[in-house]
């Protein structure tokens, strides 16, 4: 799995959101969400998904 591509729009960077912040949801566990260091990321301008880590994650807000 790629894990998505990243909006590289910086104009949609206001429409960012963390759909799961610092989780994951696993195939291996029946979905349940475990600790992660990789936030989940929604662009809602283009609808990308993507992981990371990066540290601007705690800037954007909760979906
Ligand atoms: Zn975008």
């Amino acid at each position: 799995m790629s894990g998505g591509n990243a909006c590289r729009n910086k104009e949609h960077r206001p429409h960012w959101r963390v759909l799961l912040r610092n989780a994951h949801r696993s195939a291996f566990n029946g979905y349940r969400l475990t600790a992660s260091a990789y936030s989940e990321i929604q662009c809602t301008q283009c609808g990308h998904v993507w992981r990371t880590k990066a540290a601007y994650v705690a800037t954007l807000p909760n979906a």
